[in-house]
Parts: structure tokens; sequence; C-alpha cells
């Protein structure tokens, strides 16, 4: 019998336990720190072995092979040592995916995976397919590939499940776009993390499709240096392509097997330049698959959108509050920043990771009036705009940025939180942030 070691008592690392046991292995779980109740009571219902608050390296280092969850860095101690021993290290997707035949959409970015996989999923949805949602979002792909089967997968890809993949390869990858985020775990290098992003395409085949941002530097980049076997399907909202999606004025058109698409934007429920992006990605993946034009139309239509991702909340007095806290770098800030019409109450900050605020520059110029700065990391902030908007205000809590915005707010305008940092400085986590977000403006 195979040793399967798997690190990480979570959801990915919980599921592979399951299916790996199914799947006739012989099963470990060991977590640095402690595995949630519910997780244990499945393990040990199982009949899986588990440990947590430590890694007993006599056991560990027995494997044959080693399911990572994503959040342990290759750096840790425990990982440096099985790879030192040679034993494989691979991550969830890679472990399920020869296990499953169904058809799998790879969606990864720096921005922009979850609002697209989340719409590619309900266009799959609403055609009828019979399609699972996986990855980062909601049960693991594992668990759910042991518990029935799908003929397609939409699955959200990080980087660090990327790291640990060899073989695999969705038939259709969407790559949303591409700046510098998590370069702690990329020894600094961007060029690692934009490595790391493009090994979404390099198990794929002549069969396979490749659906990109066009208008990306470092996809542009990549593309002219490297090759893959996949097709590849561009987009861009700069620029009319011969074959895949652009914006004409204010249509959405999607030119892909011969057949053209096109959409008015006006009715497309998502908003922002960005958003037709995700759009334009998650519509040829449709017309790949060959659904119908009037089901797309429906489904961009009446597609709810995504909590924490330019979320309209209230409007009061005239004043529309939009909570965007999933925006942890500045590159999301931008085109939140982009996507407003009205004049806006800006509020910023948290834990910076490196940001380079210059870029946003032209569009706090044109569009932000006042800027509260909520978090640790506000010097920054405050020298690169302080010049550049009227109004510049520290605040220690949300419920203080939202009285604030409140007070400086005019009829007609908008009150934005789109803090382009990470927010573990005053919250739990980015969805923590938005919550509270939400719940002072509900006060006011
Ligand atoms: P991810 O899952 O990659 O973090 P999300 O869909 O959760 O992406 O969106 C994260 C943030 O980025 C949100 O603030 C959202 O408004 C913004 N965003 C969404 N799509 C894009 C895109 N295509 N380009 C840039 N920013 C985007």
């Amino acid at each position: 019998m195979q040793l399967l070691v798997i690190l990480g008592g979570g959801e990915s690392g919980v599921g592979t336990a399951i299916l790996g046991q199914q799947k006739g292995y012989d099963v470990f779980v060991s977590d640095f720190g402690k595995i949630k109740d519910n997780y244990k009571e499945v393990l040990t219902n199982n009949g899986i072995d588990w440990e947590e608050e430590s890694h007993s390296e006599n056991k560990i280092l027995n494997a044959d092979v080693v399911m990572k969850s994503p959040g342990i860095p290759d750096k840790s101690p425990i990982v440096k040592k099985i790879l030192e021993k040679k034993i494989p290290v691979i991550s969830e997707i890679e472990f399920v995916a020869p296990f499953t035949k169904a058809k799998t959409i790879g969606i990864t970015g720096s921005n922009g995976k979850t609002t697209t996989t989340m719409l590619t999923y309900h266009i799959l949805k609403s055609a009828g397919l019979n399609v699972g949602l996986a990855g980062n979002i909601g049960k693991s792909f594992a668990w759910q590939v042991a518990q029935e089967q799908f003929d397609y997968y939409v699955l959200e890809l990080s980087s660090f499940q990327l790291d640990g993949v060899f073989k695999y390869k969705p038939d259709i990858a969407i790559l949303t776009n591409i700046s510098p985020d998590h370069l702690d775990r990329y020894d600094y290098k961007y060029e690692n993390y934009i490595a790391s992003k493009f090994r979404i395409t390099m198990n794929q085949t002549e069969n396979d499709y490749l659906i990109y941002d066009a208008d990306d530097e470092a996809i542009s980049e990549w593309l002219k240096k490297n090759t893959t076997k996949a097709q590849l399907i561009p987009f861009s909202v700069n620029r009319k392509l011969e074959k895949g999606a652009y914006l004409n004025n204010n249509k959405m058109e999607v030119n892909i097997n011969e057949e053209e698409f096109i959409m008015e934007t006006e009715y497309i429920a998502l908003e922002g330049k960005h958003n037709m992006k995700n759009a334009m990605a998650a519509t040829s993946v449709a017309k790949l698959l060959h659904i119908r034009k009037e089901t797309i139309r429906e489904s961009l239509s009446n597609f709810q959108g995504v909590e924490h991702r330019l979320e309209k909340v209230l409007k009061i007095q005239n004043v529309q509050y939009i909570n965007d806290s999933k925006a942890t770098n500045v590159n999301a800030a931008f085109f939140a920043l982009d996507s407003m019409n009205v004049p806006t109450v800006w509020i910023v900050g948290g834990v910076d990771k490196g940001n380079d605020y210059s870029e946003l520059m032209a569009l706090v110029h044109e569009k932000v009036k006042a800027i509260i700065c909520l978090g640790v990391d506000n010097k920054k902030i405050i020298d690169a705009f302080g010049n550049v908007v009227d109004v510049m205000i520290e605040v220690d809590s949300m419920n203080d940025a939202v009285k604030m915005a409140q007070r400086i707010a005019e009829k007609g305008d908008a009150v934005l939180l789109s803090p382009a940092c990470a927010s573990f400085d005053l919250f739990e986590n980015y969805e923590d942030r938005g919550r509270q977000f939400k719940e002072a403006v509900r006060n006011l």
C-alpha cells in the first residue's frame, strides 16, 4: 500500500484524505496547527490516521507522495526535509485530476479569479450542464470527486496550487491577468510568480485552450518568449481582435467558432472595465462549449456578483456605498477607481504589501475628492496622494471611516472601500473588513 501524507488538515487536506483512502492509499494527515473539530470527526469516522500541532517526521518522511495544502510554503522546515528525500510534493488538483473524467476549466490570475469562476459556473449551470465548482471556493475538488462525478468542473486555481502541479492540465484555462502579489513566496522575484501562473498551460495540448488578457503586459511578454501548445483565445478592452473577445464601443463581441456573439454592455450585470474582461473570459468558455447565445445573454444579465467585490451596499441620501474589501492589492483598487463615474470618497489602507501607488495617481486625481486612510501603513498613501486630493484624513476604526465618509460625501457622490492592502491589521480577513463596512453603513 502506498503511503499518502497530507500536510494541512483543512478543506483540501481532508477532502484529499477521503479520496486517497477510497483509491486504496494508506493515508496520514498531519497539521502543525489545530484541525477544526468537524474535520477531525470526518477523519476519525473514516478511520483515517491524523495528528495536530506536530509533524511526526518518522512517518512523514516515509511517504510515497505528499499532498501539501497551498498555505504551507516550500520553505517550511518539514517541506524542505521532504523535498531533500526526493518525495514528490504535489497539490490537491494534481492528486485528484487523474481520478475524474470530467473536463476541467482552470481559472487563475492575480485578480478576478473568483468573479470569473463564479460567472463561468453560473453560465454553465444555467445551460443545464452537470457542472461542479471547486478550487479555492467552497467544497474541495477532492471531496467532490470522491462523492459524485460531474461532467465539468470550474476550478479557481491560485499560484500556490499551481506550484504543486506537474502533469495536470485544464481543458480550458483562463489567465485573467498578472500583477505583483505574494512575492514573499517567490523569493521576491516577479518572474518566478509569473512562471508559477503559467504552469496552468504547461501541460496543455493542441486540443486545449488558453483564454487570456491580451492587454496584460506580463502575459504578452511571456507569450512572446515562451510557447504553449494550447489554442490561444485572447480578450481585450482596448482593441479589436480577429479572433477572441473585445469591447467595441458599448458592445462586447466574442468571435469564437466562426460565430459572433454580441451583447451590449449595459445589459451585463457586472460593472467596470475589469468585469467586462471577466465577462469576456467566461463567455469565451461558454462559446467553446457551444452554449446557446440566449443562455449566455441571460446569465450575463442576471448574475448577482460576488460579495466584497464592488458590491453595492446601500444608497443613503443619494450617496452610493460600495464594498470592494477584496481589493487587497493596487491593481484591484485601480479597476475599482476606474469603474467609478461620480466623485468618490475613497477608504483605503491596511497592511502594505510593497505597494507602488504611482499607477493610481491619474485616477485619484480625476475621480477622488477625499481619502480616508484606515490602516497601519498610512504614510505611503499620504505621501503619494497628499497633494492630489483636497481632503486626507486618518482614522482608526471602520465605524469612524464610514461616519467621516458620510460627512464628506455630497448628493450624487460615492463612498468606496477599496483598500489596496491586506486586512490583518484591524480585521480578521477581508471578509470581516467588508462585513464591518456594511454593518457601519447600515448603522448610519
Ligand atoms: P481573486 O479571486 O483573483 O482575488 P476576485 O474576483 O475575488 O479575484 O476580485 C478581487 C478584487 O479584484 C476585487 O476587488 C475585484 O473588484 C477586483 N477585480 C475583479 N476582476 C478583476 C480583473 N479582471 N482585473 C483587476 N481587478 C479585478
